[in-house]
C-alpha cells in the first residue's frame, strides 16, 4: 500500500475520457497524437491523484439529526434515543415521506459536494426503505443519480439494514430474501448485497443467509462487520467472498489473518468512531502490516458520520491508524476500487483507466493530510472532462 509510484514532471494525455499516455511532460508535448485541438491543462506543478472514490456511504437520505447529536453530546444514549423512534428508525420515516424528486434534488447537491471533495466515484447503500417499495425506490434514485450526474454511483442494497417499526425479524428477514432480493436483482438495481451484523440486529446466521441469497441472485455480498461487537462478522465476510468488510473496529486475530489470506477489502470508517465520541479503532495498522488490503471511507450517513470530508478521513487515517501518507491515498483510491469491483477501470492514473483525477493545491502529498479539515481540491476530472475548480 506504500508503494504509489509518485513521479514528478510527468503529463497524462486524455481521449475521449480514457487515460493514453502517461509520460514526461515533454514526450506527452512531442507525441504526434497532439492535435491542434487538444486541448492543454496546465496544473503548475501541483500534484494529481486518482479520482477519490468514497467506498461506503448512505448518501441518499432525508431530514437530519442534529436534534441527537446534541443530546449524545449530553450524555443521552443511542439506545435511549432508538427506544423512543429515533436513530435510523427516524431516518427511514423521513426518507420514505420524501418524494423521489426532492431525494433526487438532495442526491445532486450531494454530489456536487463530492466532486469538490475530489470524490469521482462513490458507493451508496439503501437501507432507509426497510420494504419492498422503498427499497426498490432508494435503489432506483441511485440509478437515476449515477445516470444524470458526473459522479459514478455505485449501488447496494442494504435492505438489512434494520428491522422496520411493524414488522417482526422473522418476517422482515423473509421478506428479504424470498422478495427483495430477487426483485432487486431482476430490475438490475444493484451490484452488492450488504448487511449490519450485529448484537441485537441481524446475527451472523441470518447475515449469512441474506448474503447467501444475494449470491445466488448474483449480488456481490458486502458486510457492515465486528463494528460494536466482535461477532465474527469479519470472518463471515471472507467465508461467504465479500468484496469488503467494512468498520472491522472490533476484529479479533484470526479475522484480521484470514482477510490477509483473501481477496477481500477491509473499509474502515474512523470517521464514524470520531463523531460517535468512541475511543474504539480498528487496528488498522496491524492489519497493513500483517497483509490486509485496507480502504478508507466516509460512511455518510445522518446518525453516526455526516461528513462528506474524505480528505479529513484520510487525516484520522494517518493520525489515528498510523497509516503513512502513500498508505492513505492507496486506500482511497485504488483499494478503494477493488471495495466496489471496479478496480480494473479506476483508481490508477495508468494507460486504459478511466480519466478520473483530482488536483489538488499542494506540491506534496503530505501537506495533503497534514493541513487537515482544509479542502485541498484545486480541481475535479472525471471521464476527462473538469467537473469542479476552485474559482479563486
Ligand atoms: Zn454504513
Amino acid at each position: 500500500m506504500s508503494l504509489i509510484g509518485l513521479m514528478r514532471g510527468q503529463a497524462v494525455a486524455i481521449h475521449n475520457g480514457i487515460i493514453v499516455q502517461v509520460a514526461d511532460e515533454k514526450d506527452v508535448l512531442d507525441d504526434h497524437r497532439l492535435q491542434s485541438t487538444t486541448q492543454i491543462l496546465d496544473v503548475g506543478g501541483r500534484l494529481v491523484t486518482p479520482g477519490l472514490i468514497d467506498a461506503h456511504t448512505h448518501f441518499i437520505f432525508a431530514g437530519q439529526r442534529a436534534d441527537e447529536f446534541e443530546e449524545k453530546i449530553r450524555g443521552v444514549s443511542y439506545l435511549e434515543i432508538a427506544a423512543r423512534g429515533g436513530g435510523i428508525k427516524r431516518t427511514v420515516r423521513d426518507t420514505t415521506a420524501t418524494s423521489a424528486n426532492d431525494l433526487i434534488k438532495l442526491g445532486r447537491q450531494r454530489l456536487d459536494r463530492y466532486l469538490e471533495m475530489g470524490v469521482t466515484t462513490v458507493e451508496v447503500k439503501s437501507g432507509y426503505g426497510l420494504s419492498l417499495e422503498h427499497e426498490l425506490r432508494m435503489l432506483k434514485i441511485a440509478q437515476t443519480l449515477n445516470e444524470i450526474h458526473p459522479v459514478d454511483v455505485v449501488s447496494t442494497l442494504l435492505a438489512a439494514h434494520e428491522i422496520p417499526e411493524k414488522m417482526s425479524k422473522e418476517e422482515y428477514l423473509r421478506l428479504v430474501v424470498d422478495t427483495i432480493i430477487p426483485r432487486v436483482a431482476e430490475l438490475n438495481l444493484a451490484d452488492f448485497c450488504d448487511v449490519f451484523c450485529e448484537r441485537g440486529v441481524f446475527s451472523i446466521e441470518e447475515s449469512e443467509l441474506i448474503l447467501n441469497k444475494g449470491l445466488e441472485y448474483g449480488l456481490v455480498p458486502k458486510i457492515h462487520a465486528d463494528q460494536i461487537h466482535n461477532t465474527g462478522a469479519s470472518r463471515l465476510g471472507v467465508k461467504v467472498g465479500a468484496v469488503s468488510v467494512d468498520h472491522a473496529d472490533h476484529i479479533d486475530q484470526a479475522g484480521i489473518q484470514q482477510l490477509a489470506e483473501s481477496n477481500t477489502v477491509a473499509v474502515l470508517l474512523p470517521g464514524c468512531n470520531f463523531f460517535m465520541g468512541l475511543d474504539s479503532r480498528a487496528p488498522a495498522r496491524s492489519m497493513i502490516d500483517q497483509g490486509v488490503a485496507v480502504a478508507l471511507a466516509t460512511d455518510f450517513n445522518p446518525g453516526s458520520c455526516m461528513t462528506q470530508n474524505i480528505q479529513l478521513i484520510m487525516t484520522m487515517g494517518c493520525v489515528q491508524f498510523r497509516m503513512t501518507p502513500a498508505e492513505v491515498l492507496t486506500a482511497v483510491t485504488t483499494n478503494a476500487a477493488h471495495a466496489i469491483g471496479r478496480a480494473h477501470d479506476r483508481g490508477r492514473i495508468q494507460c486504459g483507466f478511466q480519466a478520473d483525477m483530482t488536483v489538488f493545491d499542494v506540491n506534496d502529498i503530505r501537506e495533503l493530510v497534514y493541513h487537515f479539515g482544509a479542502l485541498h481540491t484545486w480541481k475535479t476530472i472525471k471521464h476527462g472532462l473538469v467537473c469542479w475548480e476552485r474559482t479563486q
